[in-house]
């Protein structure tokens, strides 16, 4: 299904608004989050070289809107593919309930990132189709496609990690280079309407037309620092993280993975993960009231 001619005019107008204020400048917001809130672990990184909390990436409330608006559209596209497609899971299946109750788990955790996100109105969906893969969208639109669930079974902390990671990039505003790169040259040429994912027009089956989201490896080791950190706070075990990417990289090396496609499971993730579950695991040793000494073996929790 294409994108109707009344969405490809919202979308326009939306962009044309606000990709005018970015460039102008009208409209920057300057508000960032506090220095109380950076995250503690970048100044213990040893490398020093991982971008966590850089308080210029969350400048520029326009960008932000702009991306939260543009996502919702294609958002609410992709949902009503899968409807009349009759993919859709209900919310009132089993597999729906099990994400929303982890994204309802992470959700106060991830506030203190990105003061815009108290004003998301999330969302979960489940869409029937073969791909290994989930997103959360700006604005804290979640999708998770059921070959994720079928092919990898995770478990709800593997779950917890993966949708934290994902929230993580929305958070951060990783979308945000698209604006730049992407979204700001179709607006100052041709009156097309700018597609952030483009999250239309594609077969769920075969995935031929499904866009191709990448970030950079820098916003990747940051969407696993945050994502973890949110997860374990939020009472799931980090040491999940870990087991979920080898999980996924090894299975990619039979045959190739959607999710690995999009984040490479790079030796410097896997790196930094193993490296940072020392601080992880004191956070989540605090939320499951335990000491980090009684808690159990890994995947012995009931889950
Ligand atoms: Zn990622």
């Amino acid at each position: 299904m294409k994108i109707t001619g009344r969405l490809f005019g919202s979308l326009f107008t939306v962009a044309a608004c606000v990709a005018a204020s970015l460039v102008s400048g009208a409209g920057a917001d300057a508000s960032v989050l506090g220095a109380e809130e950076m995250p503690h672990l970048d100044s213990r990184d040893p490398n020093g070289d991982l971008r966590v909390g850089n308080p210029m990436a969350m400048r520029g409330g326009a960008a932000d809107a702009m991306l939260e608006q543009i996502a919702a559209i294609e958002y609410r596209q992709l949902i009503a593919d899968a409807t009349v497609q009759r993919r859709l899971l209900p919310q009132t299946d089993s597999r729906v309930r099990r994400v929303q109750a982890v994204v309802d788990s992470l959700m106060p955790y991830a506030l203190k990132w990105n003061d815009r996100s108290r004003n998301w109105n999330w969302e979960v969906n489940l869409v029937r189709a073969p791909r290994l893969d989930a997103y959360c969208m700006p604005g804290g639109k979640v999708v998770v496609f059921t070959g994720l669930l079928e092919r990898l079974r995770p478990s709800d902390d593997e779950i917890a990690m993966l949708i934290g990671h994902e929230i993580a990039h929305a958070l951060r505003q990783h979308a945000r280079v698209m604006i730049d790169d992407r979204m700001l040259r179709q607006y100052r040429g041709t009156p097309s309407a700018p597609q952030l994912f483009g999250i239309t027009d594609f077969d769920f089956d075969t995935g031929v037309g499904f866009p191709d989201v990448r970030y950079s490896a820098d916003d990747e080791r940051e969407a696993d620092v945050i994502g973890t950190e949110i997860a374990a706070r939020a009472g799931y075990d980090p040491r999940a993280a870990l087991a979920f990417w080898q999980r996924v990289a090894a299975l990619d090396r039979r045959m190739p993975v959607e999710l690995a496609a999009e984040h490479p499971v790079t030796a410097g993730r896997l790196d930094d993960l193993r490296r940072r579950q020392v601080d992880m695991l004191a956070l989540y040793a605090k939320a499951v009231h335990l000491s980090v000494n009684a808690l159990p073996a890994y995947g012995k929790r009931s889950n």
